[in-house]
């Protein structure tokens, strides 16, 4: 076994680093994290997460799961197979209504698709759980692979054209307690923006709403590699983007000064959105209130791509040396690296240590490779582990490790004792 619950060893780790991006990856966040071992490139917008990856992305899917739960989230899996029915009564089972479409069929000739997002079928779905105004609210959520045939895949895993979405479906019974909720998440949302390290350049985004409410939210990351253009108050923490900036009605909704807006290239992180009856209608799904009346349920969306989030962590706050991970979503929190040879006091020494730091609960990386030093070094830096402990002669000597970190360089001493310490 290569990991144990709370450590890895490098010589058990199956895959290679590479000193080169590959020259078919033109997307910051691809190239390293091709290089780095942490995701494989199936073709083009397709990418599989291997080990480190996958870790990396599980940290990031707990702390949304952890915001999504705080806000009375349930979770659920639905199938990526989606029924054409249902997408029928909807309206968007036609490839001129939704240009995403990956569809397929039964061997008997019979239509299906593979769910682009999940609006239709969580509907369906829960006409047969709410049947009174006892059963509202409701928050549905899900982490969950959408397929989308995307015209263009050329920012890594930030566009894919298969990917894991939370999607979370809120069902309420009127615009008003709707409302209350959507506040809720939006909050939800910049919690998770902040732990994940990019809150400080994450603008939450007024966006055109469609039929039901006059807009919808996105959040956008201010950054170079985004395919988005909004217009920020950074004054405000406010943004808007380019479907509303010449609305007049915003302006006056917002306070936002048009003068003060400066423009920026931005990610889309996650967005928001006001459905109102539209599904509900459609699908029927309806409730009864205390007078037996019948009406509509009030539905809202809310999705966030956790590999979207990821591949944005890695273009912010990476540098010439590789990967920078925010300690809340790194696959360790510490990487020792032993410079000793097999079998000798420093090697024994570097065994000891990441032996006894797991044990006290420490997520470690243990480099126990017999390779160069500077090879080591140049590995870790490309990995991004938040704390390099390296673990040398002298060090072993003296009781003195030198804990090196990887965002800011610092360089701190620290005894055996100070490192199993929690
Ligand atoms: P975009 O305008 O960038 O295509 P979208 O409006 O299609 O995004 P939604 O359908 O609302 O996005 O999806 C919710 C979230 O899922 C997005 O905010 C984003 O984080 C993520 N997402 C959307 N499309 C992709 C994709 N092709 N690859 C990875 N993540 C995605
Ligand atoms: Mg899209």
């Amino acid at each position: 076994m290569s990991k144990t619950s709370n450590g890895m060893r490098q010589s058990r780790l199956f895959t290679k680093t590479r000193r080169e991006a590959p020259a078919d990856e033109v997307a910051k966040n691809a190239q390293l994290l091709v290089r780095a071992g942490y995701i494989h490139k199936e073709m083009a917008g397709v990418y599989d997460f291997l080990p480190l990856g996958l870790l990396t992305l599980n940290k990031i899917i707990a702390i949304i799961r952890e915001e999504m739960n705080a806000i009375g989230g349930e979770e659920v899996l639905l199938s990526t197979l989606q029924d054409p029915t249902v997408w029928k009564k909807s309206g968007r089972w036609d490839d001129a209504v939704v240009d995403v479409w990956f569809k397929t069929e039964l061997k008997n000739g019979s239509e299906l698709g593979l769910g682009n997002t999940h609006e239709e079928a969580l509907t369906a779905l829960m006409a047969g759980h709410i049947a009174s105004y006892k059963d509202l609210p409701r928050y549905v959520y899900q982490f969950q692979n959408k397929f989308r045939n995307e015209a263009r895949a050329k920012s890594g895993i930030m566009r894919t054209r298969e990917f894991i979405m939370k999607d979370l479906y809120s069902f309420s019974k009127d615009a008003a307690s709707h409302a209350e909720f959507y506040e809720k998440a939006a909050t939800a949302y910049e919690n998770v923006f902040k732990r994940a390290g990019i809150g400080d350049k994450t603008y939450r985004t007024f966006a055109s709403g469609g039929s039901f409410s006059k807009y919808s939210h996105e959040f956008q990351t201010v950054c170079d590699a985004g395919e988005d253009v909004i217009y920020m108050d950074e004054e405000k923490r406010l943004a808007l983007n380019k479907e509303v900036y010449d609305d007049a009605e915003v302006y006056a909704a917002t306070g936002i000064d048009k003068a003060s807006l400066k423009e920026a290239k931005a990610i889309e992180v996650g967005n928001i959105f006001t459905l109102g009856t539209r599904f509900s209608e459609a699908l029927g799904l309806s409730f009864k209130d205390a007078e037996g009346k019948s009406s509509p349920v009030f539905m809202g969306s809310y999705g966030i791509g956790p590999a979207r989030l990821m591949g944005t962590i890695v273009e912010l706050l990476s540098d010439e040396k590789g990967l920078v991970w925010p300690e809340s979503v790194a696959p360790f929190m510490h990487h020792i690296v032993s410079l000793g040879k097999p079998g000798d006091e420093v090697s024994k020494a570097a065994e000891d240590l990441y032996g006894d730091m797991t044990k006290a609960g420490h997520h470690v990386l243990f480099d126990d490779r017999d390779l160069r030093a500077g090879e080591k070094f140049a590995e870790s830096d490309l990995l991004g582990i938040p704390r390099r402990i390296v673990v040398g002669r002298d060090a072993v000597a003296t009781d003195s490790f030198e804990v090196v970190n990887r965002a800011t360089g610092a360089v701190e001493k620290k005894s055996r004792a100070e490192l199993l310490a929690k």
